[in-house]
C-alpha cells in the first residue's frame, strides 16, 4: 500500500470516504459507489491494488458467491483475505474489496461472467475458477455459447493463469482448454439444456451419466482430479476428507470441492482447509432461517432455471414450500424461462405461490400438473403453512424483499 503512487493513494482515500458515506446514509455497503469514485480518480486503481498479491477469481452463472465465501474461509488459514463478500462482483466492487484490505496478501474475487476478461487483464490472477454456464436473464444476457467464447478468447491471452474448471460442463471445459494448466473438478451439471451441442464444432454431444463427448470432433469430458463422493471430497492424490458443511445440497459440496482445489493451489493443506468451510452458515440471507409465529422459514435464492433445479434438490422431504417470483429490472422482465423448469420435484407437498408475478408461476404449475395455492404476500404464505419448517425459494428481488422484511437477515 505504501508503495502506491500519490494519485492512487488519493484515489484509495476518496474511495473509502465515499463508501463510508454511502453506508452511513443507508444505501447499501458502499462498494459500488466507492469503487466508482476511486476508479474515476485513478483508472488503473484495480490493477495497482492487485499488484504484489495472489489473486483468485471465481466466475460462473451460479454458485460464485458461495464458492467465493468458501474459498475466502479456506484461505483464512494463511492470514487476512481481501474479498468482495457482499456480491459486488464488477470492477467497482473488486476495487473496493482490495482497497479495504491493503495488507492482505491474498485476494478472492467473485466476478460477473461478462467482466472476466477485464479482471484477467487488470487483476492478473494466479488462479481462475470456472463453475458453470447456463441461461440467465433471458431478455438481456448474452447467449451461453457467446459467453464461453468470450472466456476462451480472454484466457488464451493469459496462458500463464492456472484454471480450475468444472469438467462436467462442456461449455466451461471448452473455454478452460484455452490454457495449458487446468485442474479439473467433477463439479456437477444438473441443468444440461444449454449444452447439447458441441461448443467446438456444433455437432451433438453424447452423454452417459456425467460422462460426455462430442460425436464429431472428439471434445470429451476431461478426467476430473477433484471429486465429491457422498459427503467427502477426494483430492488428486486420492486423499478423502469428510465435509461438515452448514450449507445444504450436492451443489454446495461441489462448490466446496472447487474452493478446496483453489486453497490447495495457494498452499493450504486439505486437512486445514476443510474445517474452515464449516464456518460458512449463510450468505447475505441465503440459507438463513427466519422465524415468525412458530414457522421456521429457510431462504433459498434461485435466479434462473439451473438455480431452481439445484434449490429443489435441497428441499426437506414433505416440508411445505413457498415459491416467490418477481420480474423487476435486475431479475429480467421476461418470465418465460419458468417453462424451462420442471416443477415435478415440489409435487406432493403444500406449495404456496407469491411475488409480483405469482400468476405467471401459477399458470406454469397448473400446466405442470402441480397443486398449489396463490397468496398475496410472503407474510400470507407463512400464515398459510402449518407451524414448523417451511422452505422458501425466491428469485433475486423477491429474495431481497423477504430479507428486508426480516431486517436484512444475513
Ligand atoms: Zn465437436
Amino acid at each position: 500500500m505504501t508503495n502506491l503512487p500519490a494519485r492512487a493513494r488519493l484515489a484509495t482515500a476518496l474511495l473509502r470516504t465515499a463508501a463510508t458515506l454511502s453506508r452511513v446514509s443507508g444505501r447499501g455497503d458502499g462498494s459500488v459507489i466507492g469503487g466508482r469514485v476511486g476508479l474515476k480518480v485513478e483508472p488503473r486503481l484495480l490493477a495497482m491494488l492487485s499488484e504484489n498479491r495472489q489473486v483468485a477469481l471465481i466466475s460462473g452463472t451460479n454458485g460464485k458467491t458461495t464458492t467465493t465465501r468458501f474459498t475466502a474461509a479456506a484461505l483464512g488459514a494463511l492470514g487476512p483475505v481481501a474479498t468482495n463478500s457482499f456480491g459486488a462482483n464488477m470492477p467497482t466492487g473488486h476495487t473496493t474489496a482490495l482497497a479495504k484490505m491493503p495488507d492482505a496478501s491474498n485476494a478472492v474475487l467473485e466476478v460477473d461472467e461478462h467482466y472476466l476478461p477485464q479482471l484477467l487483464a487488470e487483476a492478473r490472477p494466479r488462479v481462475v475458477a470456472l463453475l458453470n454456464l447456463s441461461r440467465d436473464q433471458l431478455d438481456r444476457a448474452m447467449e451461453v455459447g457467446m459467453l464461453a467464447e468470450k472466456w476462451r478468447t480472454a484466457l488464451a491471452a493469459h496462458p500463464d493463469v492456472h484454471v480450475i474448471a468444472n469438467a462436467d460442463d462442456p461449455m466451461v471445459t471448452w473455454a478452460a482448454k484455452a490454457v495449458p494448466n487446468v485442474t479439473w473438478i467433477a463439479g456437477g451439471q444438473r441443468w444440461q439444456e444449454d449444452s447439447w451441442a458441441c461448443p467446438e464444432c456444433g455437432k451433438r454431444l453424447d452423454r452417459y451419466g456425467e460422462y460426455w463427448r462430442c460425436t464429431n470432433c472428439g471434445l470429451t469430458r476431461p478426467s476430473p482430479q477433484w471429486s465429491v463422493d457422498g459427503n467427502a471430497v477426494v483430492d488428486p492424490t486420492g486423499q478423502r476428507a469428510e465435509l461438515s458443511l452448514q450449507l445444504p445440497g450436492q451443489v454446495n459440496r461441489n462448490n466446496a470441492a472447487t474452493a478446496l482445489a483453489i486453497a490447495a493451489e495457494f498452499g493450504v493443506p486439505l486437512a486445514e482447509a476443510v474445517p474452515q468451510l464449516s464456518t460458512v452458515r449463510s450468505i447475505a440471507g441465503r440459507y438463513a432461517v427466519v422465524r415468525r409465529d412458530g414457522r421456521r422459514a429457510r431462504l433459498l435464492l434461485a435466479k434462473n432455471p439451473a438455480g431452481w433445479l439445484e434449490a429443489f434438490d435441497m428441499l426437506d422431504p414433505g416440508c411445505p414450500v413457498t415459491l416467490c417470483l418477481n420480474a423487476r429490472e435486475v431479475d429480467g422482465y421476461d418470465t418465460s424461462w419458468i417453462y424451462d423448469v420442471d416443477y415435478a420435484p415440489v409435487a406432493g407437498r403444500q406449495v404456496l405461490v407469491t411475488g409480483d408475478r405469482r400468476f405467471d408461476l401459477a399458470v406454469r404449475l397448473q400446466v405442470n400438473g402441480i397443486a398449489f395455492t396463490v397468496v398475496d404476500s410472503f407474510a400470507d404464505a407463512l400464515r398459510a403453512a402449518p407451524e414448523g419448517n417451511v422452505e422458501v425459494i425466491a428469485n433475486y428481488t423477491a429474495f431481497q424483499d423477504i430479507r428486508a422484511e426480516f431486517d436484512r437477515v444475513n
